[in-house]
């Protein structure tokens, strides 16, 4: 607790944090573990862990960065919050993000941007996002851990722009309840740590069945992936897939050494290599910019100055005005980058555009899925039968792959960049995310090759695994690390 006091402190400037809990919330908290034994066994007791805030918490307000949930509190907590409370965690503060999530820098427009800790000549570089608020959180050290969420890579992304580990679980593992919903289909809670280990126990310690999720994925499915997948042994030897198609012509030079050299080093331990072609990945980030936008103006339909944060207060709220409430509250509420994208998405699900957008969209999220059950050695548990493969197929247990394209860009470039360019940054965590894959991001240190000075001195790398072998995916991030 006093390291995290004096951390936030210190790093106040960053702004990682939306909201702090103060010194006495945290004492009390902390006082309350104390005069309990009932967490005797649990490894989270007094663990301080910082929350996104787009999870709701009855405590702290919760925000999502928007000014339409202006000072908005939630009279209840999320499911993952509850449970991190009665496993004698401290949460110790609400952070940053895009609006909504909607996002890959953490610069919220009515609210500042979240910076990194690490500089380059210089200039403050990127975060990443939408979960920048956690990621800095934890990478200075102003909580142990922090729970983020991840509908396209919001938790892997700024794991890789500052040196942290992001893990996010398969989709449905983890309960959605309290999590404000951006994209719900694609929607995952995750976390940021400092290391492999840390995301396990706060894995374990959130992974049940929620019946609050009707998403939340039940006990037969929970049953049978428990029942195939296999238990990790020290010498087992990993067929590891190459993902050809995400040697994109925009790696980065020092990504590719980075990851060349990982895998290198992964043969010389025994593992073995094995290229595998994932096609539909081209046409991945385009279905998902469609789909994301789509379930969002639908969920973001609910902001309408009646139930929720900010009303406008001008005359507009007068209904004898032209503009109804609910328009004139939008508008003031919801920033660019939101409207943009609730415009998209209403356009993409209206009749004139739906057949050659949205079904369009679902048709290649259904290829990336089958794409992915064509490499992995385990059959999809959520598929009763084995989908034909073809005779090529590589068998494999984890695909490995870089989180991003390149090292993070300094905000000053950010700012130069427009939507699309800012969407082109999510083209290799979008695949695991469609198919609802569990997947890590680990810090790997540089390879050769680094062109420019940095002092982030590492390149995130992805291990994927198959749907529901969120225990594999762990098991190998900690070989890599
Ligand atoms: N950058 C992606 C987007 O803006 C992913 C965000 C996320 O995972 N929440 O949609």
């Amino acid at each position: 607790v006093q390291q995290c006091l004096e951390r936030q402190a210190q790093y106040a400037g960053l702004n990682a944090f939306v909201t702090r809990a103060s010194a006495t919330q945290l004492q009390d908290a902390a006082s309350t573990i104390d005069d309990s034994n009932k967490f005797n066994d649990s490894a989270l007791v007094g663990r301080t862990i910082a929350v996104k805030d787009n999870i709701v918490t009855k405590d702290y307000p919760t925000t999502a960065s928007s000014k339409i949930l202006d000072e908005y509190k939630s009279p209840y907590n999320a499911t993952v919050v509850d449970k991190l409370i009665s496993a004698g965690a401290l949460i110790c503060g609400k952070t940053n993000l895009d609006e909504f999530g909607m996002g890959s820098h953490t610069r919220p427009t009515f609210t500042s941007a979240t910076q990194s800790p690490f500089k380059r000549e210089g200039q403050p570089l990127s975060a990443g996002g939408s979960s920048g608020g956690s990621a800095v959180a934890v990478a200075t050290g102003q909580a142990w851990a922090a729970l983020g969420t991840d509908t396209g890579g919001s938790v892997r992304l700024p794991a890789a722009y500052t040196g942290t580990v992001g893990f996010k679980p398969s989709y449905g593992r983890l309960s959605r309840w309290g999590v404000i919903a951006y994209a719900n289909s694609l929607d995952t809670v995750g976390t940021l740590t400092q290391n492999v280990g840390d995301a396990r126990i706060i894995f374990k310690a959130l992974d049940q069945f929620d019946h609050m999720d009707p998403t939340s994925l039940s006990k037969t499915v929970r049953d049978r992936i428990a029942g195939q997948t296999t238990a990790w042994t020290e010498n087992r030897r990993l067929r590891i897939g190459i993902p050809l198609d995400y040697n994109t012509e925009s790696l980065s030079p020092e990504v590719r050494t980075t990851w060349s050299r990982l895998l290198q080093s992964l043969q010389d331990a025994g593992h073995s290599l094995h290229a595998v072609s994932l096609p539909s990945t081209h046409q991945a980030l385009s279905a998902y910019y469609v789909l994301a936008p789509a379930e969002a103006s639908s969920n973001l339909a609910k902001y309408d100055g009646v139930r929720y944060g900010h009303r406008t207060s001008g005359p507009d709220a007068n209904p004898k005005e032209n503009l109804p409430l609910f328009a004139t509250t939008r508008g003031e509420g919801f920033g660019p980058e939101v409207q943009r994208r609730i415009l998209l998405g209403a356009y993409t699900l209206s009749s004139e555009a739906m057949d050659n957008y949205f079904v369009q969209a679902q048709r290649v999220r259904r290829l990336v899925q089958s794409d992915f059950d064509n490499v992995f050695a385990l059959q999809n548990p959520l598929l009763d039968t084995r989908t034909e493969r073809s005779s090529d197929t590589a068998n494999v247990d984890v695909l490995i792959a870089p989180t991003a394209p390149t090292l993070p860009p300094t905000l000053a470039e950010v700012e130069k960049l427009s939507p699309v360019e800012m969407y082109m940054n999510d083209v290799l965590t979008v695949p695991a995310s469609l198919a609802g894959l569990p997947a890590l991001s680990v810090p790997v240190k540089l390879g050769g090759g680094a062109k420019e000075a940095v002092d982030i001195d590492s390149v995130g790398i992805q291990v994927i695994g198959q749907f529901g072998d969120d225990e594999l995916v762990l098991q190998v991030g900690q070989v890599i690390e």
